[in-house]
Formats: structure tokens, C-alpha cells, sequence
């Protein structure tokens, strides 16, 4: 079993701290990893190495951090499959899944190696005789991430790439579930150049989360994880006077018009639905069935009844176990909750345990059917491989549905009308909308753009909003005497 290291001052040490946090292996329950919770020593140091970091890193031209950026995507690549088993491992995952884990997380780094033409300011030439006004995009300083266990590779490398390219250095907590992928990552962006600060690990849970964001040298706090830590951060986080975005939970609903097609919405909603084992943020946790398209929910629940859980390794297996005891425990209580209140449950997946590996955190695909707003099952995000069914007559009930649910992250319709799907995506409050795709998730080039309880802050994750989170504005108002109007007797005159 391997002690997890701290990444401090570019070098990967160990903490003098007596408290440890087993990893385990979510397929069995054997401990893999120990992380050590980080004492405030360890934070201090890496803390101080990043802002002694700053002051030479936010000199180094645009173009250099670029191509820091360049060999980090590069080596990533190299090292696509390694990551990918690291991360299977330790979150169950299957290796398809957690290759795609992997590559959103390479294609914001490639995005971050174009950091030059999103810092780009702006200038307007004479605002008043003589007088030149223009911007610069200038970097924060130190940044702090937290991170969740379910994307170890993607949401981490939503953070660090794009503040460091800004300029900016950089603190990463990342999840205490699955901490050996965000480490391998820092390995290979040491690798890449990175100097010596620019990126610090320190490990921990909540304490540490809370010393690091009353720091008052962390000028900005990115967060993802759920809804109430999300608003703990939040709060504490501009309570300290400092920049957040938090990308909290959700709860995806997917409209089905009565003339999609069929075929194509059954595919979709199994991966989408239980696919990872429901643990996504964007994945569809909710079906809405209008008018007679609820007669195909038969017909998809015995289609998600076929998907298998298994290991990561199997190539037949749907998805894998849930990441803990824990989570899978309250997955459980959930799928009770729900036949408790009155829910059919088409399929029933609570007693599903994979043989030989009856330790693990396992829990079937699971339907619910007939289910109404007021019940726990619809109302909570249930972050396990469970679907929700709801019917309703019409489109604009489906949209009243969606949007009278607190979250916002993604939503998405199937339909054959251009004139469905424009109504749909102008009416629902919702920040990412897909029309005949299930999970619509923003390219690097946009950005993750989650609304109400699924994220606090105003500027999102990555894309020019990403640079905008990590970067200042500086206006700049210039004259230059020449010899002729080197007196100037009114300045208030000149600028009026
Ligand atoms: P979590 O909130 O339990 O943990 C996230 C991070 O916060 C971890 O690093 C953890 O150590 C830290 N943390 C936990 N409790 C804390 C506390 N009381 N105070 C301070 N820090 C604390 O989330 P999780 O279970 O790791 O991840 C799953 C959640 O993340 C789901 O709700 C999911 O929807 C959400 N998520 C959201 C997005 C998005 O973009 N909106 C993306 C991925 C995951």
C-alpha cells in the first residue's frame, strides 16, 4: 500500500502528520492508498512556495507558459492509458469510462495552450484629444482548487491548466477518495517544465479545505462537488473577500416528444442514465415522458436491465461499483424511499452483488416509474445508477417540470421538431441544453456553464469565462506629450 505524497515547492514529499485517509478499492473494499491529512505546516509551505512562485511565473511571456501547456498535452497523451488504469482503480470505473475521464480533461489543457489570445485586452485610440485608453488581462495570484472524486482527471485539469497559463499558481485539495490520479497528473506536468511552486498538492478533508480558504494569500477558490459544501465554500469563500465559482449537484431531466425516435432515445437514455454508475454530474437522472412516448418505458427498462455492472477491466461490464460504503448505502436507502412513497420500480437493482466480489460497493441499474415531484427519489440527486420516470401531456409541462427543479446543470430533448427543440432550449432555465444528445457537456472552447443550485459564482469553468475567473482587468489611460502640446493648461477640458 503506497503513502500518497504532497506536491510543495516542485518537490513530491511526504507529511510529518500522524493522521491518515485509507483509499480503497471500490470493488472490494481493500485499502489501496493512504493519503495524510495535511497539518497547517504543510499547507503554510505550499502556500508560500506558490506565491514566492507567482512573483517570477506571471513575468514569463504568454508564449512560454503556452508551450508548457503544449508538452504537458503532449506527455498526457503519451501516458492516456496509464492515467486511465490509475484511475479505474481507485474509483471503479470501467477503462472506456475512465479513458474519457482522461481525454475532457487533455482537451482543456489543449485550450490552455491558446491562454495568449484569451488575455488579450482591449484599446481605443484617442477617448480624448491625444488620449489613448487600453486593457490588460493580468493574473491573481495564488489560486486554490477542490476537487470531487468523481472525474479525479477531468476536474482537476479543469483548474490548474488554465490558471497556471494565465499566470497565476496554484493550490490543489483534491478528493480524498481517489487522490492517486490528480497525482500522477502533477507528475507529468513537473515533467512538462513546470517550475519549481507553480503547482502545489496538499491532501485533507474539510479542516484543511477551511485553513485554506481563510488564507489571505488565496486570491481565488474554483470548487466542484455537491450543493452544500458548494455553499459553504461559497459563502466562506467571499466572506473572505475572495473570487469563487462552485459547481455543485444536479438533477438531469431528458423530454422525450412523442416523435423522437425511438430506437435513438432508448440507446441514449441506458449510458446516459446508469452509465459510471449514475455518479456524473451531467448524467440524466430524470426521464420526462410526453404524451404517448411514456408507452416506450417498458421497453427501456428492460434495456437498462440488460447493462451489467463489473470490474474495470471487463469489457462487457455497463459500469462499475459506487465509489464507497458510504455512497452506496445511501443509494440504498434512496431506492427505498422510493417504493416507500408509492414509485413502481421497474427494475430493481438493490440486491445486485457481483460474485467473488460480494465486498464492494455494488448496486444494479435501477427504474423508477410513476414518479411525482414530491417524492425523495425526485427530489434529492440520487448520484447512482437509478432513472426516474415521470408523464406528463404536454411540452409545456415538461418545461414548468424543469424549471420548478432547484438544479440547472443539464438538460436535454429528443425530438423530431425544429419548432419543439427552439421552444425547449429558449424556455428552460437551465445552463447546458442538449437537442437529440443526452449529455451535452460544453467543449473547452466554451464553458461549463451549470445555473441555479448547481453552481455559485457567475463565471464558469474553462473557455473564455475560465480565463476571465483567473485573470484581473487593468485599464490604462495614456498621453504622450509632444514637443508642441507639452503644455496643457486645462487637463479637465482635454478630457471632457
Ligand atoms: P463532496 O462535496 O463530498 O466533496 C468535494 C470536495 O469537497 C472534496 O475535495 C472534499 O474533500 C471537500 N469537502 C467535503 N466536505 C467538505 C466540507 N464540509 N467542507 C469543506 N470541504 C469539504 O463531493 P463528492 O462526493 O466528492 O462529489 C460528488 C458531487 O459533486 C455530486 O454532488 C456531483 O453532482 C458534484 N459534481 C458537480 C459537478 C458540476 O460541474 N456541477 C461536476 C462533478 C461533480
Amino acid at each position: 500500500m503506497n503513502t500518497v505524497a504532497q506536491l510543495i515547492n516542485g518537490q513530491f514529499v511526504t507529511s510529518t502528520s500522524s493522521q491518515f485517509i485509507m483509499v480503497q478499492d471500490p470493488a472490494t473494499n481493500e485499502d489501496i492508498s493512504q493519503i495524510p491529512v495535511s497539518t497547517t505546516h504543510d499547507m503554510e509551505e505550499a502556500i508560500q512556495s506558490a506565491q514566492k512562485a507567482f512573483t517570477s511565473w506571471k513575468k514569463v511571456p504568454v508564449s512560454e507558459r503556452a508551450r508548457v501547456m503544449l508538452r504537458y498535452q503532449h506527455l498526457l497523451k503519451q501516458h492516456h492509458d496509464e492515467i486511465a488504469i490509475i484511475l479505474s482503480k481507485e474509483t471503479g470505473k470501467t477503462f472506456e469510462d475512465a479513458k474519457g475521464d482522461v481525454w475532457r480533461g487533455i482537451e482543456v489543457v489543449e485550450q490552455a495552450a491558446n491562454v495568449a489570445s484569451l488575455m488579450m485586452g482591449e484599446t481605443v485610440e484617442n477617448v480624448a484629444r491625444n488620449i489613448d485608453s487600453y486593457s490588460m488581462v493580468q493574473p491573481l495570484g495564488v489560486c486554490l482548487g477542490i476537487t470531487p472524486f468523481n472525474f479525479p482527471a477531468m476536474i482537476p485539469l479543469w483548474m490548474f491548466p488554465m490558471a497556471i497559463a494565465c499566470g497565476n499558481t496554484f493550490v490543489l485539495k483534491p478528493s480524498e477518495q481517489d487522490p492517486n490520479t490528480p497525482m500522477k497528473l502533477a507528475e507529468l506536468f513537473m515533467q512538462a517544465g513546470a517550475p519549481d511552486g507553480v503547482l502545489n498538492i496538499v491532501h485533507g478533508g474539510k479542516e484543511q479545505v477551511n485553513f485554506l480558504l481563510s488564507h489571505d494569500a488565496i486570491k481565488a477558490v474554483s470548487f466542484v462537488g455537491s450543493v452544500l459544501v458548494g455553499q459553504h465554500i461559497y459563502k466562506t469563500a467571499t466572506q473572505n473577500m475572495k473570487r469563487a465559482q462552485c459547481f455543485a449537484g444536479a438533477k438531469n431531466h431528458l423530454v422525450v416528444m412523442p416523435d423522437a425516435n425511438k430506437k435513438q432515445v432508448i440507446n441514449n437514455l441506458v449510458g446516459a442514465s446508469v452509465g459510471a454508475a449514475g455518479q456524473r454530474c451531467m448524467a440524466i437522472s430524470v426521464a420526462v415522458f410526453v404524451g404517448n412516448s411514456k408507452e416506450w418505458i417498458d421497453q427501456l427498462a428492460e434495456k437498462i436491465g440488460e447493462v451489467k455492472p463489473g470490474l474495470w477491466d471487463d469489457p462487457k461490464a455497463g459500469f462499475g461499483p459506487l465509489i464507497s460504503a458510504q455512497a452506496k448505502a445511501r443509494v440504498l436507502a434512496l431506492i427505498e424511499s422510493g417504493k416507500q412513497a408509492g414509485a413502481t420500480c421497474l427494475v430493481d437493482g438493490s440486491q445486485f452483488s457481483l460474485a467473488q466480489y460480494e465486498q464492494g460497493n455494488w448496486i444494479g441499474p435501477t427504474v423508477f416509474t410513476n414518479v411525482s415531484t414530491d417524492m425523495e427519489i425526485y427530489q434529492q440527486e440520487i448520484f447512482g445508477p437509478v432513472l426516474c420516470c415521470i408523464q406528463v401531456d404536454t411540452l409545456a409541462q415538461a418545461i414548468k417540470l424543469i424549471n420548478e427543479n432547484p438544479f440547472g446543470n443539464g438538460t436535454s430533448i429528443f425530438t423530431a421538431s425544429g419548432a419543439a427543440a427552439r421552444t425547449f432550449q429558449s424556455e428552460v432555465q437551465v445552463g447546458q441544453i442538449g437537442i437529440n444528445i443526452p449529455i451535452p457537456v460544453a467543449l473547452p472552447f466554451f464553458s461549463f456553464t451549470g445555473w441555479k443550485n448547481s453552481f455559485y459564482g457567475d463565471l464558469h469553468a474553462y473557455g473564455k469565462q475560465g480565463a476571465r475567473f483567473y485573470t484581473e482587468t487593468k485599464t490604462i489611460t495614456a498621453r504622450w506629450f509632444d514637443d508642441e502640446s507639452a503644455v496643457v493648461p486645462n487637463m479637465s477640458i482635454n478630457l471632457r
